[in-house]
């Protein structure tokens, strides 16, 4: 059974042969910029396992805060934010955890980039919280 995610305005869709699993949050500045918030709310796959089944997307090229090259998709109709292509991650897909319908339920299992987050945020320290990026 495959699962749909859609951004805002459903102009692009994305397909998945897996049910989204974990969530990795991520805190770094440039993720608090592009999502509008303290972190972003990711679930990685490979390019094999979630694919682009409707639109196209636009793409901002961004530093990471790691200094690697990020490119960063989004719908050019409603601006939400799709996926992430990071040259540190070659052959995968950061996915915006909020595409998916069938979210509800799943664990965020890791929090990177904590350095960066505002005072507001409330990050739970007892899974794997990482100053700056995973190692
Ligand atoms: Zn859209
Ligand atoms: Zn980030």
């Amino acid at each position: 059974m495959s699962t749909i995610g859609k951004c805002l305005c459903g102009a692009i869709e994305v397909t998945s042969d897996e049910k989204p699993d974990q969530i990795i949050a991520c805190y770094c500045e440039s993720c608090q910029k592009a999502c509008g918030g303290g972190a972003s709310f990711n679930i990685i796959k490979t390019d094999e396992g979630a694919r682009l089944s409707k639109g196209e997307t636009k793409i901002y090229n961004d530093t990471a805060d790691s200094g690697n090259g990020l490119e960063r998709h989004f719908c050019g109709m409603c601006g939400s934010p799709i996926f992430s292509v990071t040259t540190s991650y070659p052959g995968l897909k950061i996915w915006k955890a909020g595409l998916f319908s069938d979210i509800d339920g799943l664990e965020v299992i890791t929090n990177i980039w904590c350095d960066s987050a505002p005072s507001w945020s409330t990050i739970d320290n007892s899974i794997p919280s990482h100053g700056k990026s995973r190692q």
